[in-house]
């Protein structure tokens, strides 16, 4: 969350804005990030910066693999391919975190 916070503090000195109105996060389903937590600790990440008061967006990203067994691609809900039920498999998308958009004044 630091980071974020962070980020939006070095867009504001490079693009000149004083304020964050919205950010907008993209989090992978298997980032272990927990979007509750993020919403829950950003106000006290951002208190004193340019993005106090921002509203925070969070997109969630869906697992997805390719497995090599059976040639399997797209989302996962579980810990295998729910094609073949390989554990093999690459994850192609889900670990993800970073900032999608922000909205400034
Ligand atoms: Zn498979």
């Amino acid at each position: 969350m630091q980071g974020v916070v962070g980020v939006c503090e070095r867009e504001a000195k490079k693009q000149g804005f004083k304020r964050v109105e919205s950010i907008t996060l993209s989090v992978g389903a298997v980032s272990g990030i927990v979007p509750e937590c993020l919403r829950e600790f950003f106000p006290i990440a951002a208190k004193g910066t340019v993005a106090e008061g921002a509203r925070l967006l969070t997109r969630t990203l869906p697992a997805e693999i390719d497995c090599p067994d059976c040639g399997y691609s797209g989302e996962i809900h579980g810990a295998e391919c729910p094609r073949c039920g390989g554990w093999a498999f690459r994850l192609r998308q889900g670990r993800e975190f970073y900032i999608d958009s922000l909205e400034v004044e």
